[in-house]
């Protein structure tokens, strides 16, 4: 696929990738999917996303080619690609945080690099193609285990270990109360993931009634719509003795409004117009000496953050890209030993061909779409 600019993308003939550096590996791709950061991308929120850029950063394939020094791979095997990519070896991977990469991405003040995610993430085209160049192909890459569905394997590269970050961060104690904003893939992971960590109750907020059913159907968790509520933050406290939740997790980020185009800084970059209320109810509802906990995607402009309540509640933010690869053995063996039903979120498979309609769908949150997977024809 190809961004044309803001709510374009098609399906166009490219040049097939090739070895640029020893470590690289390149991917036939056999299935990728679309993600909500995608769609930031999508709606011109992220800074520096370049028009003829390919998206995709959740993808499992075969390896078709390796580069003279990858020694883990070989051609034929089945991988799935997490969406980070992590050279294995800077103070940051050490760390085990590989959604901070320093090596993939040393233009960039924070995030690592990331498949398909525009320049700020490094530049890299992404897997929603027929074939994808895989730097440090031996630190991401993982052979799917044989009794693995690739269905499952490829919410395994974002998904999965996102929803089980999100919950992880938030410090989840015995008894908790956990409010999730987001009812979307990452939102009801999240929920999903929430109960290993032993909470009485897990609520989850969105605006998308089918979704809100799904929620409650594959993650066990209570859901409500906030559009059926005068005040979002009031109904938290009122369902919690006016203490407010123990933990927030922001599964939304930066949700596109309206179609006004802003410049910043006079650069050329051009960005949408958004908001940030999931973030800002996050932070009023948790409780004093609260944890929020932020995988939600957002671009510069948002700093509408009421950072003042951070600050007089004494709270907790802790927030990242997940670091796919710290998690994998870990959430591997739940999928392996039916903990975990990674698959049991798509809803739509669609050939790589039909891009454009695919993110139509998925964007405007119609036909109940809640993981659409693209196959590639080749
Ligand atoms: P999605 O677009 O499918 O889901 C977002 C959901 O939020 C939608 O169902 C929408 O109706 C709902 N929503 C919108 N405004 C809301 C509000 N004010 N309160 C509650 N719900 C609201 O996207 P997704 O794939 O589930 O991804 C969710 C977020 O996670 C995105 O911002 C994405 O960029 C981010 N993400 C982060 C990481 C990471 O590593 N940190 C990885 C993957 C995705
Ligand atoms: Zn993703």
């Amino acid at each position: 696929m190809e961004y044309r600019g803001p709510y374009r993308v098609r399906t166009v003939e490219k040049p097939m990738p090739q070895i640029l550096h020893p470590e690289d590996a390149i991917i036939r791709v056999t299935r990728s999917c679309i993600c909500g950061s995608d769609l930031h991308l999508y709606h011109g929120m992220v800074p520096d996303t370049r028009v003829g850029s390919t998206f995709g950063h959740e993808f499992v394939g075969v390896v078709e080619e390796i580069g003279p020094l990858v020694q883990k791979l070989k051609v034929g095997d089945q991988v799935l690609v997490p969406f980070n990519i992590a050279c294995g070896k800077c103070n940051f991977c050490k760390q085990g945080l590989f959604g901070n990469c320093h090596e993939s991405n040393p233009m960039a003040t924070a995030v690592g690099g990331i498949f398909g995610y525009s320049h700020t993430a490094g530049g890299y085209d992404g897997g929603q193609a027929e074939y994808v160049r895989v730097p440090y192909a031996d630190v991401g890459p993982t052979v799917i285990p044989p009794d693995m569905d690739p269905d499952d394997a490829v919410l395994l590269t974002d998904v999965v270990p996102t929803g089980y970050q999100a919950a992880e961060m938030g410090g989840i104690k015995e008894g908790d109360t956990v409010v999730i904003f987001g009812a979307g893939p990452i939102g009801i992971m999240a929920a999903r993931c929430a109960w290993f960590f032993g909470p009485s109750r897990v609520i989850i907020i969105d605006h998308v009634d089918y979704r809100l059913e799904f929620a409650k159907n594959y993650a066990y968790c209570e859901a409500y719509n906030f559009k059926d509520m005068e005040d979002p933050v009031v109904f938290l406290k009122k369902t919690t003795d006016w203490y407010g939740a123990d933990v927030c997790i922001d599964c939304v980020g930066c949700e596109a409004e309206g179609n006004s185009l802003q410049t910043f800084s006079g650069k050329v970059t051009l960005m949408q117009a958004g908001t940030a209320t999931a973030l800002q109810w996050a932070i009023n509802s948790v409780k004093k000496g609260g944890i929020v906990s932020i995988v939600g995607v957002y671009g510069p402009p948002f700093n509408l953050i009421p950072i003042g309540n951070v600050l007089n509640k004494g709270l907790t933010i802790r927030a990242n890209q997940a670091s796919v690869k710290r998690l994998l053995p870990k959430l591997i063996a739940h999928v392996q030993e039916g903990r975990l039903n990674p698959k049991g979120l798509i809803t739509h498979r669609v050939p790589l061909e039909e891009v454009a309609d695919a993110y139509r769908l998925f964007s405007s949150k119609l036909d109940n779409c809640i993981k659409t997977v693209l196959i590639p024809s080749a």
